[in-house]
């Protein structure tokens, strides 16, 4: 037995995952149980927290978590560390998962869709491991603070421990063993000690460990330059939380679409996994049921692969939504004008199919 827990959430949430849910009835993989419950601003309008105890609980006792997308301007007003994004964070933090697995993949039918020209991004496939539970998004000192002449500072910590790069780098060179066996670790050695600390690590780790996988170094300033002159050169990217952040959304565009892109975040071994599209709740096409499912349905074929013990299933799954691409289906954002719904049935006719 697995199990799947789908947490909608706002906005486009819930369109888009009951399209990945339509789905998953129609694949029937034996032994999995599905159930679903509140999170984020609708969590909120009916507990008052973003995420309570409860879904917590039952996330931490799934297989793999679904997500949708939290978030809208109706909980704008609700206190900092009580707004649905908080709920998400807290999630992350409650489940440990510390390698955020966000694929870059440019489908050859939407390569004319990309910000760069087709032949740089024709058959790009890049899989960024970003670490996602520390970094100068969690170390302490942080704060705002007012200083003796008046002036305000603010101030935020980048901290990284030899547990926390080894345990990212481990995953990062297991998924390249699975790939090309490339891995390019990026940070800012040159200017930053948590970047030397890192380099240091995952060479080790290399060194000690995997000694079949090729490891390369780049600085974070030149990869952002890389992935818009010569994106085809890298396959895996390792790097932190900040980095990661800026780089997986820059090589997000070459791909054509935010509604395309999928990522999993995972942690230990036999714990769960959370599943979530990259994009948010666009309360600007909320409601109007036009938005892309793709970037869920594929964090769907991520959890049958990486949690639920379901590889081919996630593999059919994938070939699905390119085939569906290939013939031409396509919702708004890739210049079509199917709506959410159509979108799920184009993928479903072509399940059958692969
Ligand atoms: P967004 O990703 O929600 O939207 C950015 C733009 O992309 C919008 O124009 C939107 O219409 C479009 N878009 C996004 N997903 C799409 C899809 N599947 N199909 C078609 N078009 C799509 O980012 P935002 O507008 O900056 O944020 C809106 C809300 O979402 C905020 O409250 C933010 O905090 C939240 N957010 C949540 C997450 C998450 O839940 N993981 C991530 C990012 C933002």
């Amino acid at each position: 037995m697995t199990s799947l827990l789908l947490l909608p959430g706002d906005g486009i949430g819930p369109e888009v995952t009951a399209q990945s849910r339509r789905i998953l009835e129609a694949m029937a993989i034996p032994g999995l149980v599905l159930s679903d419950g509140l999170f984020g601003g609708a969590s909120i309008d009916v507990h008052g927290v973003p995420l309570t105890d409860e879904t917590r609980d039952r996330a931490l006792a799934s297989d793999a978590v679904l997500m949708g997308a939290v978030g809208g301007p109706q909980w704008a007003e609700v206190a900092y560390d009580k707004r649905p994004e908080a709920g998400l964070l807290g999630l992350r933090g409650a489940m440990n998962v510390y390698a955020n697995l966000r694929p870059a993949r440019c489908f050859d039918a939407l390569a004319d869709a990309s910000s760069l020209k087709r032949h740089l991004v024709e058959g790009l496939d890049i899989l960024f491991v970003r670490e996602l539970v520390g970094g100068v998004y969690f170390g302490q000192p942080r704060g705002i603070e007012t200083l003796p002449n008046g002036e305000r500072r603010g101030f935020n910590t980048q901290s990284y421990t030899t547990s926390e790069i080894r345990r990212v780098a481990k995953t990062a060179f297991e998924l390249a063993r699975g790939r090309s066996g490339r891995v390019c670790s990026v940070e800012k050695a040159n200017v930053m000690e948590s970047g030397v600390l890192w380099r240091e690590e995952v060479r080790a780790l290399r060194d000690e460990a995997f000694p079949d996988i090729v490891l390369s170094h780049m600085y974070a300033d030149n990869c952002a330059m890389q992935l818009v002159k010569a994106p085809l050169q890298f396959d895996i990217i390792l790097t932190d939380n900040l980095f990661g952040d800026l780089l997986s959304d820059l090589a997000a565009m070459s791909t054509g679409s935010l509604g395309m892109l999928p990522s999993a975040a995972l942690g230990e071994a036999g714990k769960p996994g959370l599943y979530e599209p990259i994009h948010g709740s666009a309360p600007d096409i909320a409601g109007q049921g036009v938005a892309n499912p793709c970037a869920s349905i594929l964090s769907l074929a991520m959890a049958l692969r990486h949690s639920l013990g379901a590889p081919d299933a996630a593999a059919r799954l994938e070939a699905a939504v390119e085939a569906a691409l290939d013939s031409g289906a396509r919702t708004r954002d890739l210049g079509g004008a199917l709506s959410t719904r159509e979108m799920g049935d184009a993928i479903l006719r072509q399940l059958d199919r692969c």
